[in-house]
């Protein structure tokens, strides 16, 4: 790295990449040449046509369309230029789950050797979220693996990182989708209902009571799903959702889909980053109300 802040929001920008070979710019935009009629990645090793020649694009798709070729020396169609991304990325992803405190952005970009800029870029291109909004999500998930073992739910709070309890009960609905004391005794007496969708990293189950979404697990079959939410929570009435809640599960699920440059990232960081967009796209749905009023 030569610590070059670069964001390629300008074709001046781009062209300079294009000039230095700059693999970091490599799935942020491609080039192509008038008058060859072939697209590459900005690292290519091919000679840089010139300026007036060169024609920027933010993905393949949109180069073909304008009716363009790939390279047959970078292969821009093929995600092996993301590879070092990739790599970069699910690192990234291992400190954060690994980390007892939450990490800032600053800290994640420099282990993942980019610019904050452009590690915010590639984080969300290739899993579908923020880093902010995946650093909440694991820290969320901590939380839901913590609270039932923990000696009290403060124990619980500061455990899975968040930094103060305000923090913390200033969306512990949004997390638990019920009361914490509820949540760690295993629901008791609460109605939980739930539906199953397939989506492509595997089924699964949404899970919520009349406070909002409790649960949201992906495992490889229905039955081990039903079985997890038993497991979590006990004492609970379990039920199936009816078929409005389905059709928004199922809807949720599609815009949560995984975006294609990231799918050489580990299944788990997958997973996660899929969750978190099915709960946001839940909570963004316009139906949201009729669940909180129910
Ligand atoms: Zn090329």
């Amino acid at each position: 790295m030569d610590g070059t802040v670069s964001s390629y929001v300008d074709d001046e920008e781009r062209w300079r990449a294009v000039l230095r070979r700059d693999r970091q710019a490599d799935g942020i935009f491609y080039y192509s040449v008038r008058t060859t009629g072939i697209y590459s990645r900005p690292s290519c090793v091919s000679r840089p046509a010139r300026r007036a020649n060169t024609v920027f694009f933010t993905d393949p798709e949109a180069a073909e369309r304008a009716g363009y070729r790939p390279c047959r020396r970078c292969r821009p169609r093929e995600d092996s230029a993301l590879d070092s991304s990739v790599t970069a990325i699910a690192r990234t992803c291992a400190l954060i789950h690994r980390a007892s405190e939450t990490p800032n952005l600053d800290t994640l970009a420099e282990a993942a050797g980019f610019s904050r800029f452009h590690f915010h870029r590639v984080f969300k291109r290739l899993t579908g979220v923020t880093p902010q909004a995946y650093v909440a999500s694991c820290r969320a998930d901590r939380l839901r693996r913590v609270i039932s073992e923990a000696e009290t739910v403060t124990e619980a709070i500061y455990r899975s990182g968040f930094t103060s309890q305000g923090n913390f009960y200033a969306m512990s609905t949004q997390i638990l989708g019920m009361t914490p004391t509820s949540f760690r005794t295993g629901a008791d007496s609460v109605a939980i209902s739930f539906s199953v969708a397939a989506s492509p990293l595997g089924p699964v189950l949404v899970a919520k009571t009349e406070k909002g979404i409790c649960s949201v697990l992906t495992g490889d079959d229905e039955p081990e799903l039903i079985a997890r939410l038993r497991d979590r929570f006990p004492k609970a009435h379990l039920l199936r959702a009816d078929r409005e809640f389905d059709e928004r599960v199922a809807t949720a699920v599609r815009q949560a889909e995984p975006p294609r440059p990231g799918r050489d990232l580990p299944l788990d960081i997958r997973i996660t980053a899929m969750s978190e967009r099915l709960r946001k796209a839940l909570r963004d749905a316009p139906s949201e109300l009729s669940v909180q009023t129910r």
